[in-house]
């Protein structure tokens, strides 16, 4: 839709409730846009209704604005929007991209890679219970926002799910259409996701041939940010009991964030803009600042609320 332009996005699950890893992505994506002069767009990813958490959606927004994080045009919802992934399913079918799976859970367990059983057909007697989408060979590689050149063998990851046994639509699919629906040019997202780079390239890649547009020209850049880790080494999740973020703590919230992405918070315009107790004056002044080369390239340890 976009033609010109920096198009960013934020693009959380109702799983829960907005953590301070979240936070972090949130605001660092946020202040990448602005700085930019660009537009920052939010996307609900909920296609997966049995991990979400009813009234998350609106708790995020709501803790969003909170934190004077304020969007640019209207929510996308993932879940309404089926009909643009059944096209390009459709579509890679066609380029035979993609291809049915008859694997079980249990017929892959304890294989961390998909070994490509289905890739020539199925087996006899099976049934599909899945489609895939094939990775092919060779280094997948990108020059990151903030890791520098980045690479991937595509083997090493494996043919990846793109509508899932269970019939919902599967992750890379639906982000890749959606990214290339709304113009987005700079996926700024934490570090968990960076296999999820190459998958999403190649995925690009093949929907750009079936519409003839320019691959290189309109694949995003992509930036990866630091995760958070608890103590234990483990990110910050629902999984880990990560602490829901407070609207009532938001100015000390953001000016932490900004401190672990290496900001430079001690500028007297940045004091000011926190002494003004504004949190979206706050995070204009950051914008206006902000520096993506001081971002940390490694995880960042917080030990939580209370505890340092
Ligand atoms: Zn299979």
């Amino acid at each position: 839709m976009q033609a010109a332009g920096y198009v960013g996005r934020f693009a959380p699950s109702p799983t829960g409730r907005l953590h301070m890893g979240s936070l972090l992505a949130a605001v660092a994506s946020w202040c990448d846009a602005k700085h930019q002069g660009g537009t920052w767009l939010v996307r609900m990813e909920d296609l997966d209704p049995p991990r979400e958490v009813a009234g998350a959606s609106d708790d995020i927004l709501r803790t969003l604005e909170g934190h004077g994080l304020h969007w640019d045009g209207e929510v996308v919802y993932q879940s309404r929007r089926s009909e643009l992934y059944k096209d390009a399913l459709e579509g890679l079918k066609r380029n035979g991209r993609v291809f049915p799976c008859a694997c079980s859970r249990k017929d892959l367990a304890g294989i961390a890679v998909y070994p490509g059983t289905c890739r020539v057909g199925l087996p006899p007697n099976k049934e599909a219970r899945l489609w895939r989408f094939q990775m092919g060979e060779g280094a997948l590689a990108w020059e990151d926002l903030i890791l520098g050149q980045t690479s991937f063998e595509a083997r090493s990851l494996g043919d990846f799910p793109v509508l899932r046994a269970d019939g919902f639509w599967a992750y890379q699919l639906a982000v890749v259409v959606d990214d290339r629906d709304q113009g987005v040019t700079h996926v700024v997202r934490g570090s968990d996701l960076l296999d999820s780079t190459p998958k999403q390239i190649q995925l690009w890649s093949a929907l750009a041939q079936l519409t003839s547009t320019d691959f290189h020209n309109s694949l995003p850049e992509y930036g990866h940010l630091p995760v958070l880790e608890n103590n234990l080494g483990q990110k910050l999740s629902k999984q880990t009991l990560a602490q829901p973020v407070q609207v009532s703590q938001a100015m000390a919230s953001v000016m932490r964030v900004l401190r672990w992405l290496n900001q430079p918070v001690g500028d007297g315009g940045i004091q000011g803009a926190f002494e003004s107790g504004d949190v979206h004056q706050l995070l204009l002044r950051a914008a206006e600042q902000w520096d993506r080369s001081l971002v940390p390239t490694q995880s960042i340890q917080w030990q939580g609320e209370g505890q340092g």
